[in-house]
């Protein structure tokens, strides 16, 4: 029997944690991706190009089972142009909600979604009136292309404001949010809409990137789960989406604020590998294939920690008990994700003792 092919836009670690999920289960893989280095390359065929390249994608999606991808970034016309050739799951609609920030508030606007206050700001001579809604402090993002806090700026004062000169791109303005913490909710719906949502992850970010992440988040309420869940739900449906959706949340006042949606694998999520009974690349696979989901429970207590910019010694990794070393071997770069380091444990203080042994040795 011919192995299913599943063609993944992109070819990052998301994309390499895809496949390692799907060698086991029979699966064949190709990627698209610039880099001739991709790092998922190790684990399938590699088509390099840009994702926009109707010739690469037309390579990549000819005689695939099933077309997804590990990366917001895809222009949603190429994703679009692929479909003519094989299914692609999650539905582009999505790219273009996760791409657009002004759609995504929007988003959760119509959705009855709780969100910070929020302004589109089409150039610098609005900016003014717009934050005169959402008062200060304020953040100023842009629409499209920002990321890990990129294209962002804050807005402390009027006097930051009146600083502001040459904000040509279309944005938003968005009220800062004085939330006690950061999680996020990381949920998989099939093709016959069955869907499940893994527990909730509490996040922590420096300098805009993912640092820590604990989960079940410590302190997990069956209500703030609850509330996570229906979030989830809203978009799944309404999206109609198939795949792994993550959402970021606020956590203010034990009341749950959403800030942006991932429509991929999410690295809040990698924890599931060692930490749940079905990891959210198997569960991804799972679905955009039209297979039964897998159990979303968690084993236990995790926490993940990402190394970027450099590699803790591997011996000092792996001496931790419980302490599961993930290298995406790439080449290091200052605020590369270069791997990730999950440590699992029978109980809430179990995982917080490993996990600060962990965070000892991460540079
Ligand atoms: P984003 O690019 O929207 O994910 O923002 C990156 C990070 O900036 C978030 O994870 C938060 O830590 C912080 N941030 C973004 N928007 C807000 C907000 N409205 N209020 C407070 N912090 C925010």
């Amino acid at each position: 029997m011919e192995s299913p092919i599943v063609s993944v836009l992109g070819g990052g670690q998301l994309g390499r944690m895809l496949a390692l999920a799907g060698i086991p289960l029979g699966l064949e893989f190709r990627f698209l991706d610039p880099s001739a280095d991709a790092t998922a390359g190790a684990l399938g065929s590699l088509v390099v190009g840009d994702l926009g390249d109707r010739d690469a994608l037309a390579e990549i999606a000819r005689g695939a089972t099933v077309v997804t991808y590990e990366w917001e970034g895809v222009p949603a016309d190429g994703a679009r142009a692929a479909a003519a050739l094989a299914p692609v799951r999650p539905d582009p609609r999505a790219l273009d909600v996760a791409q657009d920030r002004l759609d995504e508030k929007q988003t959760f606007e119509r959705l009855g979604i709780d969100r910070a206050r929020f302004q589109p700001v089409d150039d610098r001579s609005g900016l003014d009136e717009a934050v005169r809604a959402t008062g200060l402090p304020a953040i100023l993002k842009t629409r499209r292309g920002g990321y890990d806090g990129k294209g962002q700026r804050r807005l402390d004062q009027a006097a930051d404001v009146a600083a502001v000169d040459g904000w040509d791109d279309p944005s938003i303005v968005e009220a800062v949010v004085l939330f006690d913490r950061e999680l996020s909710v990381l949920a998989v719906r099939g093709l016959d809409g069955d869907t499940r949502c893994y527990p909730l992850v509490e996040n922590e970010h420096r300098g805009g990137i993912l640092r820590v992440s604990r989960a079940p988040a410590p302190e997990l309420t069956a209500d703030l789960q609850a509330a996570g869940e229906a979030i989830a739900a809203k978009l799944l449906d309404d999206l109609d989406y198939v795949g792994v959706l993550a959402v970021e949340l606020f956590e203010h006042d034990g009341k749950l604020l959403a800030n942006e949606i991932a429509p991929r694998v999410h690295n809040s999520g990698h924890w599931t590998i060692e930490g749940a009974d079905t990891s959210q690349f198997e569960n991804h696979l799972r679905a955009v294939l039209g297979w039964p989901l897998g159990s979303t429970a968690p084993r236990g207590h995790s926490a993940m920690v990402n190394c970027i910019g450099t590699m803790p010694e591997r011996d000092a990794v792996l001496r931790i008990p419980g302490a599961h070393l993930h290298d995406y071997e790439k080449s290091p770069r200052a605020g590369r994700k270069l791997g990730h380091i999950t440590v699992t444990a029978g109980t809430a203080e179990e995982r917080d003792e490993r996990l600060a042994e962990v965070v000892q040795i991460v540079p």
